[in-house]
């Protein structure tokens, strides 16, 4: 019987997709507005435990979003306002696999959810590719925007040409980060070792690699005209011809084209350059201990020609791509979670109160916006079962006992009042330095700053 107590749900993830799925979870008591209307579960409340393996909240949106995006950032607003929603708990710094593993979360709550977004990358594959000077660009934003796991990277950027594999939306921020005034980076939240290193950068070009042709250019309209606002940039394109490009019956490719033109045109003359190089693909990336070459094949019509680049930093903006967790399947193929309707299965199996949302159910696509209706999908699928008596309700823990648990196995856990304390003291901190925000980038100097507070 659960009728007497609140259905328990532990939500692993602070991301969007995490944080949307508590909102709905605890829209209104004992149930939530679906479509406009009130879907009843058979419990009075929800309590809602949300785990994260940081300290802080929120996911990419701190770690990912670009710094220069302060109304992107803002979205955490909307997440802190469900945080303080009756029945809501966080729980950071437990990471689920290595300090709990998902069959004592499904023992301990009614349903899990899993809301871990894509905590790996995909690797170019190539010759080279484990030499200083090349990395991904998810280390390269995890590191710029003061990632506890990324912030003890070094990134030299002494040499005069960086080459980004990929010229998607994260090509995009990485390129306008590189090639932002240190004084507009000043006033956002970037990690101070970023800005650090930023301001002595030595970059003067950056070549933008695409192995296709910018008719099949990932990056979007808006992400791709925020580069016009760079100052002192010339903005290039080869490997191609935008105006011998016959009309694409597509209708963003031919926006982004016409765009790009535009860009070329406007954008002739700088100090800086960026250039868009289509129909090219790293095949190796040569030096002894640091990069210094990429060998490079390019397309032109039915040719196919190689050509050598200098480069000192070489970053692959290929994609994110979801980690498994250990006593979870895996679709290792698309790097997910497998699931059907929010479920996770396994070989074809329902996991009875397992369910998915965000980047680790769809993949690493989509912006923050497209996590709502996902984490609504895993919400409804929930409460389906809850209803339908799908759940396995049986050894679940009350609140008090949960914690317990979790923290004989994690000493230090993070709640939500440490969060704020954090907050607070990371924006005191930025405005002492005219700064919005100055991270505390090191998990022990998080969890030493809560000792003492
Ligand atoms: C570089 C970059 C820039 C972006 N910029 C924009 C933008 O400007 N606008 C926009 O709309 N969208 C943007 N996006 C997309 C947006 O960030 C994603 O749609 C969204 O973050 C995905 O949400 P998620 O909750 O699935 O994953 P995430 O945001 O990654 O959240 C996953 C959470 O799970 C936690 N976690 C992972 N593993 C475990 C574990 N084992 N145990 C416990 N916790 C765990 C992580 O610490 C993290 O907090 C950007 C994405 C990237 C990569």
């Amino acid at each position: 019987m659960i009728n007497d107590r609140p259905l328990r749900v532990a939500i692993i993830g602070s991301g969007p997709a995490g944080m949307y799925a508590a909102g709905h979870l605890l829209e209104s008591p004992g149930g939530t507005l679906i479509d406009g209307e009130l879907k009843q579960i058979v419990h009075s409340k929800v309590a809602v435990d949300v785990l994260d393996r940081l300290a802080t909240p929120w996911g990419l949106i701190r770690s990912g979003v670009a710094p220069d995006h302060p109304d992107k950032k803002r979205m955490a607003m909307i997440y802190d306002s469900i945080a303080r929603r009756d029945g809501f708990r966080f729980i950071g710094n437990v990471q689920v696999g290595k300090d709990i593993s998902p069959a004592e979360l499904s023992q301990w709550y009614d349903a899990v959810i899993y809301a871990v977004g894509a905590d790996d990358e995909r690797r170019l594959g190539i010759p080279g590719e484990d030499l200083l000077g090349s990395n991904s660009a998810r280390a390269f934003v995890s590191w710029y925007n003061g990632h506890p796991d990324f912030s003890n990277l070094q990134f030299d950027l002494s040499a005069e040409r960086a080459v980004l594999v990929g010229n998607g939306n994260v090509a995009m921020d990485v390129a306008r980060i590189l090639f932002s005034p240190i004084s507009a980076l000043h006033i956002t939240d970037i990690a101070s070792h970023a800005l650090d290193a930023l301001s002595k950068s030595q970059i003067k070009e950056i070549v933008i690699l695409g192995r296709r042709g910018p008719e099949h250019a990932a990056f979007n309209y808006p992400e791709l005209m925020e580069l016009a606002d760079l100052p002192d940039t010339a903005i290039i394109v080869e490997g191609a011809d935008l105006n011998a490009l016959p009309r694409s019956q597509n209708h963003e490719a031919q926006l982004k084209i016409a765009a790009l033109a535009k860009l070329c045109k406007e954008k002739i003359q700088g100090n800086r350059r960026i250039v868009f190089r289509f129909n090219a693909a790293p095949t190796a990336l040569i030096g002894e201990e640091r990069v210094a070459k990429v060998s490079l094949i390019n397309k032109q019509g039915e040719f196919e020609t190689e050509s050598e680049l200098s480069a000192g930093l070489v970053l692959a903006a290929i994609g994110y791509r979801g980690l498994a967790i250990d006593g979870l399947p895996f679709d290792h193929e698309r790097g997910v979670i497998p699931s059907c309707e929010s479920r996770v299965v396994d070989h074809g199996v329902v996991l009875p109160g397992s369910y998915v949302t965000g980047w680790i159910k769809r993949g690493p696509k989509g912006i923050i916006g497209s996590n709502k209706k996902c984490a609504r999908d895993a919400v409804i699928a929930v409460m389906d079962d809850a209803t339908s008596g799908l759940l396995p309700l049986e050894g679940t823990l009350c609140k008090d006992q949960a914690l317990q648990r979790i923290k004989e196995r994690v000493a230090t856990t993070v709640a939500f009042s440490d969060w704020h304390k954090i907050d607070m003291r990371e924006q005191q901190d930025g405005k002492a330095l005219g700064r919005p925000r100055l991270k505390i980038t090191v998990s022990s100097a998080i969890l030493n700053m809560l000792k003492s507070a």
